[in-house]
């Protein structure tokens, strides 16, 4: 879909943040995607089937649980220490995206997944995968471990404008949906920030049982890899850089002997940009 530029009438590539002819900045590539009309219709009809779903299973009560868990929902990612250091002491304090960090060198990735992964993260972000960071929908109680012990939630002011949600992880969508292509993505599987509930109703009110815990609920937004079952979770598609300043806070274990020396230099920089490093409880 074409917008055209507010300052000087030419049309904003979809894939451009900015209008090419006069600069001018528009919007998110990402979230334009998910806010056409197209997308919110298929949404909004997608999340009403799912209600009444729910409904005819006796679970009204456990979706409105559910739906009310994401009132102080975050974003986060998982990483390790090491990880975590490099980041506060590269000069710029910014952290790019995997393919941005594959095209630069600093990652190489020589197996079949990995090379699938660069193919379907560009179906679902054409032309701009390499601007994308992968986080994923926090609502306090998960955890995505396989990515590292440490959960980096993130300021939702610094991050909710530019970001998408996509309901799972874009490698395993695109082979379920056999996506080749861009075009062949099903419409009404992605939302803006404003519309997540949208989304966690559509992908989870027909899954949703009476008399589900909180803990069960909590599991139905994200759920850990377990042996050959794929992690499962709401993916949040990031558009630019994340400064260090865009933390809130980073949560994990506490440091061995060993890390000791990394961890404390990682917490004093946290504490310069007002953000928090904390032991698990
Ligand atoms: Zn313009």
């Amino acid at each position: 879909m074409t917008i055209r530029c507010k300052v000087c009438g030419a049309d904003v590539h979809p894939y451009e943040y900015s209008c090419v002819r006069c600069m001018s900045a528009h919007d998110f590539p990402n979230v334009r995607k998910a806010r056409t009309a197209r997308e919110r219709e298929a949404l909004r009809i997608r999340a009403i089937k799912s209600r009444r779903a729910a409904k005819k299973a006796g679970a009204s009560v456990e979706l409105s649980r559910l739906l009310d868990m994401l009132t102080d929902a975050t974003i986060a990612f998982n990483r390790d220490l090491a990880v975590l250091f490099d980041w506060c002491h590269r000069p710029d304090q910014m952290f790019k995206g995997w393919l941005e960090q594959v095209s630069n060198g600093r990652r190489i990735f020589p197996d079949e997944f990995n090379d699938a992964r660069v193919a379907f993260e560009h179906n679902v972000n054409p032309n701009f995968s390499k601007e994308i960071n992968f986080c994923y929908l926090d609502t306090g109680t998960q955890n995505l471990t396989e990515y590292g012990p440490y959960k980096v939630k993130f300021h939702s002011k610094a991050v909710g404008h530019r970001v998408a949600f996509l309901e799972t992880n874009a490698y395993y969508f695109c082979r379920q949906h056999k996506v080749v292509v861009p075009s062949d993505i099903p419409a009404g599987r992605r939302a803006t920030w404003n519309d997540r509930g949208l989304l966690v109703e559509a992908k989870l009110g027909g899954v949703l049982r009476q008399g589900m815990s909180d803990a069960d609920l909590g599991k139905l937004l994200l759920r850990e890899r377990f042996q050959e079952d794929p992690a499962d979770f709401i993916e949040a598609h990031v558009y630019g850089a994340l400064h260090l300043s865009a933390i809130e806070t980073i949560s994990g274990p506490p440091p061995s002997a060993d890390d000791e020396a990394m961890w404390q230099s990682v917490r004093a920089k946290l504490r310069t940009v007002g953000a928090k490093l904390e032991i698990d409880p």
